[in-house]
């Protein structure tokens, strides 16, 4: 029955759930909003510091509506997946400019906003609102498809489907806040992916992936596609000064609003735009090639590292030439910062 699945998921709950994390203190819509957004893709763990320096310098929604981008982008940088800092930018203006400040109530609305699905919508409306609203996590995903043993992979539609029925179902009228939390956490620790320590779970004894004796089984992973790769040919042009020339990229696509190199499909075309440029390369030398593997390409760069002459001009809004000892604070794609640290300073 639902009310004793969720009773027993509250008993454990008040024994061993975590109430210590950042977001958990001083809940707000904004704070459990930034948290939930923050933590999709990311480990707890991970997010930590980059949530409290995000809140130091941006505590409130009408704060980060008014930061500039590139300020939301630099307290995003390294922790990837950067269309969620974007949205996340503009939602806060949505909030400002519609709602005055107050995130809405009502679901669809919170739906409404840019990067906020049915599951981030639900946790803000049951954790920071005390709506009853089921969420959908990684980590309930797990839990639901391994107590009922359902087959499939979670991101199709028939088992979505099956999936939210169930959360629906599980989701009691009091105490939701403590229920959706301890859903998270009974996922994020007991229930986890590879280790479920079923022995200590509240949910045993109706759980029937225990029960078959293969709860790692459930859910089955997405099937597997070769990932097609793609290669770049990446220059950091580096002027007398020891600073790196990097450009804005377009808001919307691959890196969209951070900060890198310029990129070639090869040498020739390099050559071609060096010299548009009115460049003088006085040296060059091949840097160690990087993977970078996004959701649906892997992408081999193969970095050069260019010294050209007098290189005054090309510092046009949009452009930068970059100060390695001095960092602006400026997004910075993640392999792209990985690549700067590799540039030797004399
Ligand atoms: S009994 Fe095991 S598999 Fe079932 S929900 Fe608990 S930890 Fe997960």
């Amino acid at each position: 029955m639902a009310a004793d699945f969720s009773a027993a998921v509250l008993a454990w709950f008040d024994q061993h759930g975590r109430k210590d994390l950042p977001w958990q203190q001083n809940k707000t819509p904004y704070r459990v909003w930034l948290s939930e957004i923050m933590l999709q893709q990311t480990q707890v763990a991970t997010v930590i510091p980059y949530y409290q320096r995000f809140i130091a310098e941006l505590p409130t929604v009408q704060a980060l509506a008014a930061a500039p981008a590139d300020q939301v982008l630099h307290l995003w940088t390294g922790l990837g997946y950067y269309s969620r800092a974007r949205n996340l930018h503009r939602a806060a203006q949505q909030v400002v400019s519609e709602y005055g400040g107050d995130f809405p109530r009502d679901l669809e609305q919170l739906m409404a906003l840019p990067g906020i699905g049915r599951s981030t919508a639900g946790a803000i409306a049951s954790l920071s609102m005390g709506l009853r609203a089921p969420i959908l996590d990684g980590n309930v995903k797990r839990v639901l498809a391994r107590y009922h043993a359902i087959s499939g992979w979670t991101g199709s539609t028939s088992v979505q489907k099956q999936l939210w029925t169930l959360a629906e179902r599980y989701t009691p009228e009091d105490r939701v806040a403590d229920y959706t939390q301890a859903m998270m956490d009974l996922g994020a620790t007991l229930c986890s992916r590879s280790k479920p320590a079923c022995l200590m779970c509240p949910l045993r004894s109706g759980c029937e992936a225990r029960a078959l004796g293969t709860p790692t089984a459930f859910p089955e992973p997405k099937p597997r596609k070769q990932l097609p790769v793609r290669t770049c040919l990446m220059p950091f042009l580096r002027n007398p000064d020891g600073n790196i020339w990097l450009q804005r990229r377009p808001d919307s696509g691959l890196w969209g609003g951070l900060w890198c190199p310029p990129q070639f499909s090869d040498d020739a075309e390099l050559a071609d735009w060096l010299q548009e440029q009115g460049l003088r390369v006085s040296q060059q030398q091949s840097m160690t090639p990087l993977r970078h593997t996004f959701s649906h390409f892997h992408l081999d760069i193969r970095p050069l590292l260019i010294d050209v002459t007098e290189a005054t001009g090309v510092a046009e809004p949009g452009q930068v030439w970059y100060n390695l000892r001095q960092p602006t604070p400026l997004g910075l794609a993640a392999p792209v910062k990985k690549l700067l640290q590799r540039v030797p300073q004399d």
